[in-house]
């Protein structure tokens, strides 16, 4: 690395300025805009020098021509970083985020990184924009899809998982990649979950559980760093200095690089902060932001606000140190094409990868109802009726982000089930279309249900209806999809539904009446077969849900780490805490989720009841798998302090793991956390720690009355040793 960093430092003495500001600005390769506004062809751009990184350039041919423009054509010779959003797989596509996280697997969630690194990283490309770590609480932000829920303590250790998937130990190695973490911060908390939206929360919300899974992620060795669009209390992100360079890269240490969003230094004008685009390029430089993702503004408008002395010369160094001191760890200097490259692409590779989809989807199916044993299904059971929008929909199972990935070889639930049931008749009728339309109607979906032993109703939302710039004001079940559903549940027949969404739907209308549900996500290429190992019991189900779901669109934000308030729910005193016309408790709980076999958990044990500033709350606890079927389960341990100098959250998340079980057999569990992080931010936020009781409660899901409960004491001296 010394050599590194004395090439790096030679290159920027011979550097001018505009070839500092071309490694500044990241072109996006479908939409080449420079300094001057104008559209220029990419190639040139990259030949004199004015970009630093591209994104969107997809065909490895093309990433290999443009890299050896780079690399022999222009004067500095400086490589490029090709930048993409590798959200939940590359070209075979393993599930969003927000069901990935239902599997509640860190190892899990560090392997799919990584097979998606690799495959993408053989495409040429060097940099991707994830892992998307924004806290969502409210499901109508269609953006939930692509985060890992509502938890801080999960959402931390997808960071980690995630970068050290992405990443390796070592970004030379091949078929690894630059994980961004993004988008710091707070845009999961867009007023009223519409996408850009202004974005007000407590400096306490955005210390406690918005900004440490940046955090882990830094702590994890992300090599960059991603701003928000949004504003925090009146400030963009793109321009938070603050946030970005006092808490990130002060106090934390984070060294890499920070890009903008797309187009985002240009959007400080709009946002009311910056009177033109030099005001924005001297902001947003201030701020800490390195590359300018696609508005052109720094390549631009940087020299004017050097000029006007809004931007120092030594900024735009440092900035341009940390961008080519990450080309320099990607070994981007020594090989630039990263040629010693994995064998994702051949045969074997891509086998593999289906299996780690299949795995991964299986992983995060949460079944969550199964009354009757309907599931799995019964030998008794010879003809099906397959019914809804989404059971043959191969675009939508996707999901999110899938533009590179093939349609056409995602298993559907149909060819899942028509593969996993050889001797099963299926009646397969796409009544209607995920985007509200019509196809064969509703009566023929019910003709095909009154003639089947049960009928699969396979329902949710097109893939267009999450992600960016997706937000509803409804949670309900698109179109005629009620309709749908109640006509075929009025023939009283056995039901199993089949969610497929990018975000929690209000649907207690159709789980209350429908034998079994599954909620799905969007499980990627091997969808079909991953429900129907679910539903045929190939595979016993034991996700559960990262996110809470709301009966109604008016209990948003439904979150289970809530404050306590000074009106608890008491049955005798109206006035309490509590809505006139629905509960107060979600449809489905954080942490939700059934199995075919059922656990029971019983001796839970503290290893020691009184601790020190520096021990570790040790929990252990019997689990039995008291079925007849082996299976998994997640167990939870989480704290609440009861008398602290500021309130604190009814619960608190600081420990999961899970246990795999044969049929009647019982292991013990140990959960734990450091007695230091039960610390918490006191009025001044300052953490502390208080010496008094804490309460530590284990189970299955965050439904507090049903928890397992005991309590430790904390001292404020150590423990002899
Ligand atoms: C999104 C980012 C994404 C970027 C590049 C933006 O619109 O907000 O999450 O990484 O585009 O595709």
């Amino acid at each position: 690395m010394m050599e590194e960093r004395a090439r790096i430092d030679a290159l920027i003495r011979a550097m001018t300025l505009e070839e500092k500001l071309g490694q500044l600005t990241m072109l996006d390769a479908g939409r080449v805009i420079t300094g001057s506004g104008q559209p220029v062809d990419m190639m040139t751009a990259v030949r004199t020098g004015l970009a630093g990184s591209l994104l969107n350039l997809v065909d490895p041919t093309e990433i290999r021509m443009v890299q050896r423009i780079a690399v022999e054509e222009s004067r500095l010779k400086i490589p490029l970083l090709f930048g993409l959003d590798v959200l939940h797989g590359h070209r075979t596509l393993f599930p969003i985020p927000l069901a990935e996280a239902a599997a509640f697997d860190p190892d899990l969630w560090r392997r799919t990184a990584q097979a998606a690194a690799a495959e993408a990283a053989a495409d040429g490309i060097n940099l991707t924009f994830a892992p998307m770590l924004d806290i969502a609480r409210d499901p109508r932000w269609g953006r939930i899809a692509e985060s890992p829920g509502e938890d801080v303590l999960v959402a931390r250790r997808f960071a980690a998982a995630k970068v050290q998937g992405f990443q390796g130990d070592d970004l030379r190695a091949p078929g690894t990649l630059a994980a961004t973490a993004k988008h710091l911060a707070g845009y999961g908390a867009v007023a009223a979950g519409r996408d850009y939206a202004p974005v007000d929360m407590s400096e306490r919300l955005l210390h406690e559980v918005y900004l440490p899974p940046f955090q882990a992620a830094i702590e994890a060795g992300v090599a960059a760093i991603m701003t928000a669009f949004t504003d925090l209390a009146g400030v963009p992100m793109t321009a938070n200095r603050a946030v970005l360079h006092d808490c990130v890269r002060r106090d934390w240490g984070f060294d890499g690089i920070a890009v903008s969003d797309y187009g985002a230094i240009a959007e400080l004008i709009r946002h009311g902060v910056a009177e033109d685009r030099t005001a924005a390029a001297g902001l947003a430089l201030r701020a800490g932001v390195d590359i300018d993702m696609a508005s052109g503004v720094y390549a631009q408008s940087l020299p004017d606000a050097l000029q006007r002395g809004t931007a120092s010369m030594e900024d735009v160094d440092a900035a341009v140190r940390r961008v080519l001191t990450l080309k320099a760890k990607l070994g981007l200097f020594r090989d630039p094409y990263r040629e010693k490259r994995t064998g994702t692409s051949g045969s074997s590779g891509r086998g593999s990868l289906r299996s780690l989809a299949r795995e991964a989807a299986r992983r995060s199916i949460v079944l969550l109802k199964n009354e009757h044993a309907i599931l799995p299904l019964a030998a008794s059971v010879k003809r099906i009726a397959l019914i809804g929008p989404l059971i043959d929909a191969r675009t939508d199972m996707l999901g999110p982000w899938s533009a590179l990935a093939k349609p056409e070889d995602a298993a559907t639930l149909l060819d899942g089930l028509k593969r996993a049931l050889p001797h099963v008749e299926l009646l397969p009728v796409e009544a209607l279309d995920p985007g509200g339309g019509e196809r064969e109607g509703i009566p023929a979906a019910v003709a095909a249900a009154a003639q089947a032993d049960v009928t699969v109703l396979c329902l949710g939302e097109a893939r267009f209806m999450s992600g960016e710039a997706a937000s509803r004001a409804s949670l309900d079940l698109p179109g005629r999809q009620r309709e749908l559903a109640e006509a075929v549940l009025a023939l009283g027949k056995p039901v199993v539904a089949v969610l497929m969404s990018g975000r929690p739907l209000t649907v207690g209308w159709l789980t209350e009446r429908a034998d079994a549900v599954l909620a799905a996500g969007f499980l990627g290429h091997e969808a079909g077969h991953a429900l129907a190992d679910v539903m045929t019991g190939r595979f016993n189900p034991s996700g559960k849900l990262p996110v809470s779901w709301p009966r109604a669109v008016g209990q948003v934000p439904v979150y289970y780490a809530q404050r306590p308030t000074g009106r608890p729910l008491n049955p005798d005193d109206p006035f309490t805490s509590r809505y006139l016309d629905l509960p107060n408790d979600p449809l489905f709980r954080f942490g939700d989720g059934l199995s075919y076999t059922r656990f029971t958990l019983t001796d839970m044990r503290v290893e020691a009841t009184s601790l020190g500033p520096s021990d570790h709350l040790v929990v252990t606890v019997e689990v039995c798998n008291e079925g007849t079927r082996e299976g998994e389960e997640t167990i939870f341990l989480f704290t609440h302090d009861p008398v602290a100098s500021v309130s604190r959250p009814v619960l608190e998340l600081k420990d999961f793991a899970k246990i795999a079980l044969p049929a009647g057999r019982r292991g013990t569990l140990s959960l734990g956390v450091a007695v230091a992080d039960l610390r918490y931010r006191d009025a001044a936020l300052q953490p502390v720690l208080d010496a008094g009781t804490i309460e530590v409660f284990v189970g299955a899901n965050a439904d507090r009355a049903k928890l397992h409960r005991l309590t430790v004491e904390i001292r404020s001296t150590p423990s002899p040793v």
